[in-house]
């Protein structure tokens, strides 16, 4: 039988939403090394790889906040974040032109960076309203760079990578 999860409380549901950002930034760790791969524009390459090494102190700062709080937040799977992911490895296995794949590489992950961007918004008014503060500014740090990463790779769209994929 199926045990239902016990989310009785906002510090639970705190902790249900820390547990999914962690199994986010897990699986991240595994995904932005393909995209890194696949992407063709240098300045698109780059910005995987950089948001892979902030993505693996995402990891830490989580792990500090559980150990600020006395929990584990290993061992959930985060299925929204498994979705965007899968969406993002079809474009990588598409038969695409290399500039459109590009494009299309950015949208999956502006996607992801906004799902992440939501998730760590939520759970920092949770931290903040039960005065979790230490932990309020470990998610603080990490959206920040979420919202960096986004801006980032909408710059990348934007100055360069849609007009080419458009003349493809
Ligand atoms: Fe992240
Ligand atoms: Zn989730
Ligand atoms: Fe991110």
């Amino acid at each position: 039988m199926m045990t239902k999860e016990k989310i009785s409380s906002l510090h639970t549901l705190f902790l249900h939403e820390l547990k999914h950002l962690y199994s986010g930034e897990e699986q991240l760790i595994e995904a932005l090394p393909k995209m890194a791969k696949a992407a063709s524009n240098d300045a698109l390459t780059k910005a995987f790889q950089d948001h892979l090494e902030e993505t693996k102190k995402q990891k830490e700062r989580l792990d500090k906040a559980g150990s600020i709080l006395g929990e584990d937040l290993s061992g959930k799977k985060c299925k929204g974040m498994e979705g965007l992911i899968a969406e993002g490895e079809g474009l990588i296995d598409a038969d695409a032109d290399a500039d459109v794949q590009d494009a299309g590489l950015i949208a999956a992950a502006q996607k992801v960076e906004h799902y992440e961007m939501a998730g760590y918004g939520t759970a920092l008014n949770y931290a903040d309203l039960m005065g979790h503060d230490k932990v309020a500014d470990l998610l603080n740090e990490t959206l920040d760079e979420e919202k960096k990463a986004d801006n980032k790779l909408n710059r990348i769209a934007m100055r360069s990578v849609n007009a080419k994929a458009e003349k493809a």
